[in-house]
């Protein structure tokens, strides 16, 4: 009998397995040439200044249309991307695409205030990290005070020797530093004081379907106060609907990004947009 089970178990389990990790290497052989075939692409996800409701920074967030398997989104590729390292290049790739981005709209008068690029450990974690973003700032002539880095909290808790060097070099060049995800990490207070940020961007799990009881709103409030305290700036991410947008507003956040104000928008969709709204 538990023989039979132990034979069912391993058919069950090792052909699932085994499908996972052949999946694996073929999307790992495919992401080596996605970057040269150019099959990658920035979308960018308006941030919202909360008290003049005007379109103050953009977030570029990474899409794939793979050849045969169509649009992978991130949460599927960036993983494997930073196992095998192949986040270094693509993360190079998405940081120098986002400040050209940015410097065209720049140069044709659409003021857009910061573009915001998220930064795997991986990459923050590399020595020269700093270095290799102010090159990729003057190749791109784009004014580092307008670029802004999103970190999540692995990255502190990875914390190498690097982090705090390459954390303090970026932001005395002015580059804006902002905690992703925050609320979904662990004891974050503690690291806000060993690596200082500019921005705390409040995880969407906390805003979704917030009301003005229970204990979300309670958390959000103090997160909020909290940063304020700390001179910090916070964004509310994943705002969807008018309820939450007034939530956080009536409780003095100060930017909001979610699908309430817009999805991610390819480049040229985004053009149109900060055209109609943004144009000095
Ligand atoms: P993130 O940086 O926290 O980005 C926010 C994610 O929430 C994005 O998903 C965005 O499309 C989605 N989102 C925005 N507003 C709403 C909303 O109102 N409702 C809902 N349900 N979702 C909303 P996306 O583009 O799939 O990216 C997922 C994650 O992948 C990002 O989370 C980020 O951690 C990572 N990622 C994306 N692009 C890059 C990149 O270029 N480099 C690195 N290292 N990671 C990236
Ligand atoms: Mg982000
Ligand atoms: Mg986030
Ligand atoms: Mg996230």
């Amino acid at each position: 009998q538990a023989k039979d089970m132990g034979r069912h178990t391993y058919r069950f389990f090792k052909p699932a397995m085994n499908e996972k990790a052949v999946e694996r290497l073929s999307i790992e052989a495919d992401l080596r040439r996605a970057l040269e075939r150019e099959e990658l692409e920035l979308h960018y996800q308006p941030k919202i200044d909360l008290t003049t409701g005007l379109t103050c920074g953009a977030e570029a967030l990474i899409r794939w249309n793979h050849p045969t398997r169509g649009w992978i989104p991130p949460a599927q590729f960036i993983p494997i991307a930073e196992d095998c390292r192949l986040i270094l290049p693509i993360g190079e790739w998405v940081l120098g695409e986002a400040c050209r981005q940015a410097q065209r709209w720049a140069e044709a008068g659409l003021w857009f205030g910061t573009m915001a690029v998220n930064v795997s450990a991986v990459q923050f974690c590399e020595l020269n990290f700093a270095q290799r973003v102010f090159a990729i700032l003057s190749q791109a002539g784009m004014d580092p005070k307008r670029l802004e880095l999103e970190l999540t909290e692995s990255v502190l808790m990875k914390g190498t020797e690097s982090t705090a060097p390459n954390l303090q070099t970026l932001r005395s060049e002015g580059v804006q530093m902002a905690l992703d995800d925050f609320g979904t990490g662990y004891s974050s207070l503690s690291y806000l004081e060993r690596f200082p940020v500019d921005c705390l961007k409040i995880d969407q799990s906390f805003i979704r379907q917030i009301s003005a009881v229970g204990a979300k709103s309670t958390l959000v409030t103090t997160i909020i106060n909290m940063a304020h305290t700390l001179k910090l700036r916070v964004v509310a991410e994943g705002v969807e609907t008018k309820e939450e947008l007034q939530f956080i507003k009536n409780r003095g956040c100060d930017e909001g990004q979610g699908y309430y104000f817009s999805r991610p928008l390819p480049s040229s969709v985004f053009t149109q947009r900060l055209l109609l709204s943004n144009s000095v």
